[in-house]
Protein backbone atom coordinates (compact mmCIF):
# COMPACT_ATOMS: atom_id res chain seq x y z
CA UNK A 1 0.00 0.00 0.00
CA UNK A 2 1.21 3.16 -1.21
CA UNK A 3 0.04 4.97 1.68
CA UNK A 4 1.35 2.71 4.16
CA UNK A 5 5.22 3.75 2.62
CA UNK A 6 4.68 7.29 2.74
CA UNK A 7 4.09 7.30 6.29
CA UNK A 8 6.85 5.60 6.85
CA UNK A 9 8.55 8.06 5.09
CA UNK A 10 7.20 10.95 6.29
CA UNK A 11 7.79 9.33 10.23
CA UNK A 12 11.68 8.68 9.08
CA UNK A 13 11.95 12.57 7.87
CA UNK A 14 10.45 13.44 11.60
CA UNK A 15 13.03 11.17 13.87
CA UNK A 16 15.94 12.54 11.38
CA UNK A 17 14.71 15.97 12.48
CA UNK A 18 14.53 14.85 15.76
CA UNK A 19 18.01 13.85 15.84
CA UNK A 20 18.59 17.66 14.31
CA UNK A 21 16.52 19.06 17.27
CA UNK A 22 18.74 17.01 19.76
CA UNK A 23 21.90 19.08 18.36
CA UNK A 24 20.26 21.93 19.06
CA UNK A 25 18.49 21.11 22.29
CA UNK A 26 21.97 20.77 23.72
CA UNK A 27 23.76 23.80 21.89
CA UNK A 28 21.41 26.31 22.18
CA UNK A 29 22.08 26.76 25.86
CA UNK A 30 25.63 26.60 25.71
CA UNK A 31 25.51 29.21 22.63
CA UNK A 32 27.48 27.00 20.56
CA UNK A 33 27.19 26.38 16.61
CA UNK A 34 24.26 23.77 15.86
CA UNK A 35 26.00 22.64 12.56
CA UNK A 36 29.98 22.59 13.89
CA UNK A 37 31.45 20.34 15.14
CA UNK A 38 30.24 17.37 14.04
CA UNK A 39 28.46 15.10 16.91
CA UNK A 40 30.79 13.99 19.49
CA UNK A 41 30.19 12.18 22.87
CA UNK A 42 29.94 14.42 25.37
CA UNK A 43 31.55 12.28 28.00
CA UNK A 44 34.81 10.86 25.12
CA UNK A 45 34.48 13.55 23.12
CA UNK A 46 35.39 10.62 20.18
CA UNK A 47 33.19 11.64 17.36
CA UNK A 48 30.32 9.62 16.29
CA UNK A 49 30.35 7.58 13.13
CA UNK A 50 27.64 7.90 10.95
CA UNK A 51 26.62 4.37 11.74
CA UNK A 52 26.03 5.38 15.26
CA UNK A 53 24.30 8.52 14.52
CA UNK A 54 21.15 6.82 12.74
CA UNK A 55 17.78 8.11 14.55
CA UNK A 56 16.46 5.74 16.70
CA UNK A 57 17.86 2.71 15.38
CA UNK A 58 21.38 3.00 17.07
CA UNK A 59 20.23 4.26 19.96
CA UNK A 60 18.60 0.74 20.51
CA UNK A 61 21.64 -0.84 18.50
CA UNK A 62 24.21 0.73 21.36
CA UNK A 63 21.71 -0.13 23.71
CA UNK A 64 22.05 4.31 24.94
CA UNK A 65 25.71 3.61 25.31
CA UNK A 66 28.82 5.39 23.48
CA UNK A 67 30.56 3.21 21.58
CA UNK A 68 34.15 4.36 22.38
CA UNK A 69 33.71 4.89 26.34
CA UNK A 70 30.37 3.18 27.38
CA UNK A 71 29.10 6.41 28.45
CA UNK A 72 25.01 6.40 28.92
CA UNK A 73 23.30 8.30 26.22
CA UNK A 74 20.73 10.15 27.56
CA UNK A 75 17.22 8.64 26.83
CA UNK A 76 15.72 11.91 25.92
CA UNK A 77 17.78 11.55 22.43
CA UNK A 78 15.47 8.59 21.51
CA UNK A 79 12.88 10.25 23.03
CA UNK A 80 12.70 13.22 21.33
CA UNK A 81 13.58 11.24 17.75
CA UNK A 82 10.46 9.02 18.63
CA UNK A 83 8.09 11.85 19.57
CA UNK A 84 8.88 14.18 16.51
CA UNK A 85 8.42 11.21 13.84
CA UNK A 86 5.61 10.06 15.78
CA UNK A 87 3.85 14.45 15.57
CA UNK A 88 4.73 14.34 12.07
CA UNK A 89 2.72 11.08 11.39
CA UNK A 90 -0.05 12.84 12.86
CA UNK A 91 0.02 15.95 11.13
CA UNK A 92 0.04 14.08 7.88
CA UNK A 93 -2.44 12.06 9.21
CA UNK A 94 -4.49 15.14 10.33
CA UNK A 95 -3.78 17.59 7.10
CA UNK A 96 -2.18 15.61 4.21
CA UNK A 97 0.62 16.29 2.16
CA UNK A 98 -0.24 20.46 2.51
CA UNK A 99 0.81 23.95 3.33
CA UNK A 100 -1.06 23.20 7.03
CA UNK A 101 1.35 20.00 7.11
CA UNK A 102 4.54 22.14 6.45
CA UNK A 103 3.53 24.64 9.18
CA UNK A 104 2.31 22.26 11.74
CA UNK A 105 5.61 20.47 11.40
CA UNK A 106 7.91 23.60 11.78
CA UNK A 107 5.39 24.95 14.60
CA UNK A 108 5.77 21.31 16.51
CA UNK A 109 9.67 21.73 15.69
CA UNK A 110 10.50 24.55 17.61
CA UNK A 111 7.83 23.28 20.66
CA UNK A 112 9.78 19.96 20.91
CA UNK A 113 13.23 22.09 21.25
CA UNK A 114 11.80 24.46 23.59
CA UNK A 115 10.50 21.69 25.67
CA UNK A 116 13.33 20.01 26.17
CA UNK A 117 15.35 23.01 26.60
CA UNK A 118 13.17 24.59 29.11
CA UNK A 119 13.47 20.57 31.17
CA UNK A 120 17.16 20.98 30.86
CA UNK A 121 17.99 24.25 31.63
CA UNK A 122 14.80 26.30 32.71
CA UNK A 123 15.00 28.71 29.76
CA UNK A 124 12.89 29.42 27.06
CA UNK A 125 15.68 30.54 24.20
CA UNK A 126 14.76 33.65 22.92
CA UNK A 127 16.79 32.41 19.61
CA UNK A 128 14.01 29.85 18.56
CA UNK A 129 10.66 32.20 20.76
CA UNK A 130 11.44 35.38 19.13
CA UNK A 131 12.29 34.02 15.56
CA UNK A 132 9.20 32.19 16.33
CA UNK A 133 6.84 35.25 16.64
CA UNK A 134 7.34 36.36 13.20
CA UNK A 135 7.74 33.28 11.17
CA UNK A 136 4.38 32.11 12.74
CA UNK A 137 2.77 35.87 11.58
CA UNK A 138 4.66 35.52 8.33
CA UNK A 139 2.60 32.18 7.58
CA UNK A 140 -0.45 33.39 7.84
CA UNK A 141 0.36 36.21 5.58
CA UNK A 142 1.37 33.85 3.34
CA UNK A 143 -1.76 30.76 4.12
CA UNK A 144 -4.06 33.90 3.73
CA UNK A 145 -2.92 35.75 0.66
CA UNK A 146 -1.13 33.18 -1.49
CA UNK A 147 -2.31 29.63 -0.21
CA UNK A 148 -6.07 30.32 0.69
CA UNK A 149 -5.37 28.26 3.95
CA UNK A 150 -8.27 27.46 5.25
CA UNK A 151 -8.65 28.79 9.06
CA UNK A 152 -7.70 24.93 10.17
CA UNK A 153 -4.09 25.75 12.11
CA UNK A 154 -3.42 28.39 9.64
CA UNK A 155 -4.75 31.50 11.52
CA UNK A 156 -5.86 34.92 9.65
CA UNK A 157 -3.38 37.32 10.16
CA UNK A 158 -5.31 39.60 11.79
CA UNK A 159 -6.01 36.40 14.50
CA UNK A 160 -2.21 36.18 14.07
CA UNK A 161 -1.57 39.14 15.14
CA UNK A 162 -4.02 39.38 18.21
CA UNK A 163 -2.65 36.11 18.86
CA UNK A 164 0.91 37.60 19.64
CA UNK A 165 -0.67 40.44 21.79
CA UNK A 166 -3.19 38.40 23.87
CA UNK A 167 -0.48 35.84 24.12
CA UNK A 168 1.97 37.94 25.48
CA UNK A 169 0.03 40.46 27.03
CA UNK A 170 -1.88 37.84 29.33
CA UNK A 171 1.25 36.25 30.55
CA UNK A 172 2.45 39.69 31.36
CA UNK A 173 -0.74 41.18 33.06
CA UNK A 174 -0.73 37.88 35.34
CA UNK A 175 2.98 37.68 35.85
CA UNK A 176 2.66 41.45 37.13
CA UNK A 177 -0.05 40.93 39.68
CA UNK A 178 1.29 37.92 40.68
CA UNK A 179 4.97 39.75 41.17
CA UNK A 180 2.48 42.73 43.36
CA UNK A 181 0.54 40.91 45.35
CA UNK A 182 3.61 38.45 46.33
CA UNK A 183 6.67 40.36 45.58
CA UNK A 184 8.02 37.10 43.95
CA UNK A 185 8.66 36.84 40.75
CA UNK A 186 6.30 33.75 38.59
CA UNK A 187 6.13 33.56 35.14
CA UNK A 188 9.24 33.84 33.63
CA UNK A 189 9.50 36.23 30.51
CA UNK A 190 10.57 32.85 28.48
CA UNK A 191 6.86 31.69 28.72
CA UNK A 192 5.41 35.31 27.74
CA UNK A 193 7.32 35.05 24.56
CA UNK A 194 6.13 31.36 24.15
CA UNK A 195 2.65 32.33 24.39
CA UNK A 196 3.24 35.13 21.90
CA UNK A 197 4.69 32.79 19.57
CA UNK A 198 1.74 30.52 20.20
CA UNK A 199 -0.39 32.73 19.60
CA UNK A 200 1.34 33.85 15.88
CA UNK A 201 1.20 30.04 14.46
CA UNK A 202 -2.38 29.24 15.86
CA UNK A 203 -4.42 32.57 16.13
CA UNK A 204 -6.35 33.93 19.34
CA UNK A 205 -8.37 31.46 20.30
CA UNK A 206 -5.84 28.68 20.84
CA UNK A 207 -4.59 31.14 23.60
CA UNK A 208 -7.35 30.39 26.81
CA UNK A 209 -7.21 26.70 25.51
CA UNK A 210 -3.68 26.82 25.11
CA UNK A 211 -2.90 28.55 29.36
CA UNK A 212 -6.05 26.17 30.55
CA UNK A 213 -4.88 23.27 29.51
CA UNK A 214 -1.16 23.85 31.00
CA UNK A 215 -2.14 25.58 34.52
CA UNK A 216 -4.86 22.51 34.99
CA UNK A 217 -2.10 19.74 33.74
CA UNK A 218 0.63 21.65 35.43
CA UNK A 219 -1.01 21.82 38.55
CA UNK A 220 -1.80 18.52 38.57
CA UNK A 221 1.94 17.13 37.72
CA UNK A 222 3.23 20.09 40.14
CA UNK A 223 1.11 19.00 43.00
CA UNK A 224 2.09 15.02 42.02
CA UNK A 225 5.72 16.08 42.33
CA UNK A 226 5.20 17.86 45.73
CA UNK A 227 3.80 15.08 47.01
CA UNK A 228 5.91 12.42 45.91
CA UNK A 229 9.01 14.41 46.39
CA UNK A 230 8.19 16.29 49.76
CA UNK A 231 9.71 19.64 48.16
CA UNK A 232 7.13 21.96 49.42
CA UNK A 233 5.73 24.86 47.71
CA UNK A 234 9.48 26.16 46.50
CA UNK A 235 9.59 23.56 43.72
CA UNK A 236 9.57 25.26 40.18
CA UNK A 237 8.30 23.23 37.89
CA UNK A 238 9.25 24.53 34.19
CA UNK A 239 5.87 25.72 32.48
CA UNK A 240 7.11 25.59 28.77
CA UNK A 241 6.70 21.74 28.37
CA UNK A 242 2.75 22.31 29.62
CA UNK A 243 2.24 25.38 26.99
CA UNK A 244 3.98 23.30 24.49
CA UNK A 245 1.48 20.80 24.78
CA UNK A 246 -1.46 22.58 24.97
CA UNK A 247 -0.36 24.03 21.79
CA UNK A 248 -0.08 20.59 20.34
CA UNK A 249 -3.21 19.70 21.26
CA UNK A 250 -4.71 22.68 19.77
CA UNK A 251 -3.09 21.63 16.82
CA UNK A 252 -5.26 18.09 16.77
CA UNK A 253 -8.84 19.16 18.66
CA UNK A 254 -8.74 23.28 18.03
CA UNK A 255 -11.59 23.28 15.64
CA UNK A 256 -13.43 20.58 18.45
CA UNK A 257 -12.28 23.01 21.21
CA UNK A 258 -13.03 26.21 20.04
CA UNK A 259 -16.52 24.90 20.10
CA UNK A 260 -16.96 24.92 23.80
CA UNK A 261 -16.60 28.39 24.12
CA UNK A 262 -17.28 30.16 20.66
CA UNK A 263 -20.73 29.23 19.08
CA UNK A 264 -20.01 27.89 15.46
CA UNK A 265 -20.37 30.72 12.85
ZN1 LIG B 1 32.04 8.45 24.78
Amino acid sequence: MAATMFHWLVFILGAIVGSFLNVCIGRIPKEESIVRPPSHCLNCNKPIAFYDNIPLISYLLLRGRCRSCSERISLRYFFVELSMGLLAVALYYRFGLSYEFFVGFVFVAALIAISFIDLDVRIVPDVISLPGIVLGFLFSVVGYFFIGAKDEIIPTPVSSLIGIVAGGGFLLATAWIYEKITGVEGMGGGDIKLLAMIGAFLGWPSIPITLFFASVVGSVVGLTCMLLTGAGRRLALPFAPFLCSGAVLFIFFGEELIQLYLPPG
